[in-house]
């Protein structure tokens, strides 16, 4: 261990000789990264064993949240942050010849997720150990994470995300807890010579879940918890027994191929339903090893299963770990010899769920025969919810046989899991009030007539340690210097911040802290892509999936009528503009890869226009990632927040911008509302349809994109620069598609419709812009307000509401 600079040093010396065998003098940074990540673990270690000892000694209540996706990123510099190691260790490199900086990016980022969902995940985490609240991840160990995405001839060309290539320092395998998985097979019933149904499980294959576990650092409060990562293997007796059968060792191979395909691959699909037989086995895999593995601790405790949900919550992100519920009641039923009721109460006592999107092609079902073989008890346990909860209905009101459809867990074939996850959980949220609000009145609303105490809102955050204290640590020291650092354990405190916003000489400083960051995301784009932007130029940044709703093609609709505008009509004025542009599309997303090749088409064109290059830039930046984010947030002035009204259901990349000093151009949709709210008409840029325009639209029609299209002169330029003759199309068919998403079908996300708004509100924007100061002072109100968007506030709400759970220790 080490307290100062110089045991640091001393330290870190012995770790690079006794690990790596190396001397400073011969370490490549990759050395001395593996070497300090070694050092810190150690660190670590202590608080974590501690930790757990005080949560079994004090008998705490222990949440468990399951997801299939844990956005981390890199850890280094967030765990020496929240170890308040930092400086220290800086300090102590730099004596040595390292950079710090330098050695964090040896990292590779743990990009086990695809976007909002898996990084809300991560926030969480950090929030939950930072609060000092017993929370701990379960998910899976992906051997390949979201796809390293490359453009090549302006298309997206996806290569593997080879993660753990280089070992991932932060791990620890524990063989000795690993835990059985079974799949397929029969179920045999009896009764036993008491009376009682037993079912008896025959014929399965099983996978041995093994957990590696990952430290989770609470900031300065010396509290660790644990992201446990399941990875699937063969079992040795498994192994053993197959490589010596008749078809022998090549029989054998394919089989634990197969079974570690489970945790082979995180499904790259984002706000749509991946719905492969495999991506089932998957979240049974998870679901299996993390209930087993919360029901072992608990039995540490030696109480009655009935104060289960006293000492255990298991939180579901989104429905795809919904099999919870089913599991459970297994494992009460079949392995702890509980009746129906009792495992039922227990359940939903203990089950959690939020809920993440209303688009109905990212509701996931999964046909019953799937479930069948795969599942085979469950599926029993999963029809026997159903049929209890379907003679409820029918005993609230007989007879509404319509009701019961639409309720119904099982229908048509197919197991609706949201239902599933409604009705064996005792707190369904949504994620931001306009979408609970959502939920509640239109997509769940005969749910919420059934169980209306069970729903709740829980409005997401981002942790500010990272998106702030971590990424931008000239804004927040800045931010120290002005109102001190009582906001780093209470975020709301940035409010103090308000008291500057006539300060001209902070306000210049808020400034010229943002042109530093310009620079330096201007200089790794030269460095990268060779592009030379004006740090001078507002940088109008869209970062985020690439998605329909999420309108990328608006914004590239405006850029193309801008160029057009600026080449033609001598009289246009506009403020220079920096476009910046970084997303992953699915694989499979045909829409979305269409459109970055349009963003990189018009980036070829306008960058390389003498005419226009005073003026503006367009830059698409490869591989979206969470360390990327990290580079181009602290540099962004404008925040694209564009999606189709109704369809994000919270967002949390504004929440990042926000408390990063941009201003957001926005839809009324999502978290953007409650900005709105805080922030005042001043601070925001409001543009396009309401949600309930958007709703009512969906509900009723009367849209006509091709009206708007014939009526508007711009639209039709812009659009038919897609498929006429034009510097863009190049005379191909290339956009033909996207032209018609616009125009044959109408126009799905309302791009058409919104177009006017959205170009009328840049070019306010561009004014605005000129002024520097104002511009300044509404940044400020921005980051003095963004404490809301904590995910310490969203964290202690679910702690408080949901799960029941208070700090294990107070900070310091
Ligand atoms: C925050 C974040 C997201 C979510 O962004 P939205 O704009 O809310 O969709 C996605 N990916 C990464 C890497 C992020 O950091």
């Amino acid at each position: 261990m080490f307290n100062s600079k110089e045991e640091f040093i001393q330290a870190f010396s012995e770790k690079l000789e006794t690990e790596l065998g190396m001397g400073v003098e011969t370490a490549t940074e990759h050395d001395a990264y593996r070497s300090l990540g070694a050092l810190v673990k150690d660190h670590i270690n202590k608080n974590w064993l501690q930790t757990n000892h005080q949560y079994e000694s004090n008998q705490n209540k222990q949440v468990y949240y399951f997801s299939m996706e844990f956005l981390m990123g890199r850890l280094l510099g967030n765990n020496l942050l929240n170890m308040q190691l930092l400086s220290l260790v800086k300090e102590g490199l730099a004596d040595l010849g390292f950079s710090l900086t330098s050695l964090e990016e040896q990292e590779n980022d743990a990009g086990l997720g695809n976007g909002g969902l898996g990084r809300l995940a991560a926030c969480f985490l950090d929030s939950l150990a930072s609060l000092g609240l017993a929370g701990h991840g379960y998910g899976i160990r992906y051997k390949y994470g979201m796809f390293e995405q490359a453009i090549i001839d302006g298309y997206q060309v996806e290569l593997p995300d080879r993660w753990l290539a280089n070992e991932f320092v932060w791990e620890v395998r524990r063989p000795e807890q690993s835990l059985e998985v079974r799949f397929g097979g029969h179920v045999n019933s009896r009764v036993s010579s008491d009376g009682t149904l037993i079912f008896e499980h025959v014929d399965y294959e099983q996978v041995q879940a093994v957990p590696y576990d990952v430290p989770v650092v609470g900031y300065n409060n010396e509290t660790v918890n644990t992201l446990r990562l399941w990875s699937a293997e063969a079992s040795q007796e498994d192994t053993l027994k197959r490589a010596s059968q008749q078809d022998g060792f090549g029989n054998f191979l394919t089989h634990k191929r197969s079974l570690e395909e489970m945790s082979e691959f995180l499904y790259p699909d984002d706000s749509h339903e991946a719905g492969r037989k495999l991506r089932l086995k998957q979240e049974y895999f998870l679901v299996s090893a993390g209930v087993q593995s919360a029901i072992r601790s608990f039995e540490h405790l030696n109480l009655p299963l009935s104060s289960f949900p006293e000492k255990v919550s298991l939180h579901i992100n989104d429905t795809h770990p919904a099999l919870v519920i089913p599991e459970l009641m297994r494992v009460l039923i079949d392995e702890k010899g509980l009746g129906w009721e009792a495992a039922w109460t227990i359940t939903q006592a203990s089950v959690s769920y939020t809920n993440h999107t209303t688009l109905s092609e990212a509701l996931e079902t999964w046909p019953v025969d799937f479930v069948r073989t795969l599942l085979p008890r469950l599926h029993m346990v999963i029809e026997e919810i159903n049929e209890r909860f379907c003679q409820q209905l029918w005993g609230q009101d007989p007879g509404d046989f319509d009701r019961i459809a639409k309720l119904a867990i099982i229908a048509d074939g197919q197991v609706k899991m949201a239902h599933l996850a409604i009705v064996g959980s005792h707190s369904v949220n949504g994620v931001a009030k306009l979408h609970t609000e959502i939920l509640k009145t239109r997509e769940m609303k005969n749910f919420y007539a059934v169980f209306p105490e069970r729903f709740n809102n829980k409005t997401n955050g981002i942790t500010h340690r990272r998106w702030l204290l971590h990424a931008n640590k000239l804004l927040a020291n800045h931010i120290k210097e002005a109102i001190g650092d009582r906001w780093i354990s209470q975020p709301d405190q940035l409010r103090d911040l308000i008291g500057k916003k006539d300060d001209e000489a902070f306000l210049d400083q808020l400034g010229g802290i943002k042109q530093q960051k310009k620079r330096e995301l201007a200089s790794f784009i030269k460095d990268n892509y060779g592009i030379a932007v004006d740090t001078n130029s507002i940088f109008d940044v869209h970062i985020k999936r690439l998605h329909g709703y999420k309108r990328q093609l608006l914004n590239v609709l405006h850029i193309m009528y801008v160029y057009h505008e600026l080449k033609s009509n001598p009289s246009f004025e506009m403020t220079p503009r920096t476009f910046i542009f970084a997303a992953k599309a699915a694989p499979s997303y045909h829409f979305a890869k269409k459109v970055i090749k349009l963003i990189t088409r018009v980036a070829g064109v306008v960058n390389n226009d003498p005419a226009v290059n005073g003026q503006m830039k367009v830059v698409f930046l490869e591989n979206y990632s969470v360390s990327l984010a990290e580079r181009i947030i602290p540099a962004t002035d404008i925040s694209e927040q564009i999606s189709t009204a109704s369809k994000e259901a919270s967002g949390t990349g504004n929440m990042k911008f926000m408390m990063n000093g941009a201003l957001t151009l926005g839809t009324m949709d999502g978290a953007n509302v409650e900005i709105h709210d805080l922030v005042g008409d001043k601070a925001i840029y409001t543009f396009g349809l309401s949600s309930e325009d958007v709703l009512s639209y969906g509900q009723n029609g009367g849209y006509s994109s091709r009206e708007v299209y014939e009526s508007d002169e711009r639209v039709r330029r812009t659009l038919d620069q897609l498929v006429h003759y034009s510097p863009f199309s190049k005379g191909e068919t290339e956009f033909r598609d996207l032209y018609d998403s616009l125009l044959a079908y109408n126009d799905e996300y309302f791009v058409v419709k919104d177009f006017a708004n959205y170009v009328a509100t840049q070019q306010r924007i561009g004014y605005d812009y000129q002024q520097k100061r104002e511009w300044n002072a509404k940044s400020l109100l921005n980051i003095a307000h963004s404490g809301r968007f904590s995910s310490d506030r969203t964290i202690q709400e679910y702690a408080q509401d949901i799960w029941d759970i208070r700090p294990v220790r107070t900070l310091k």
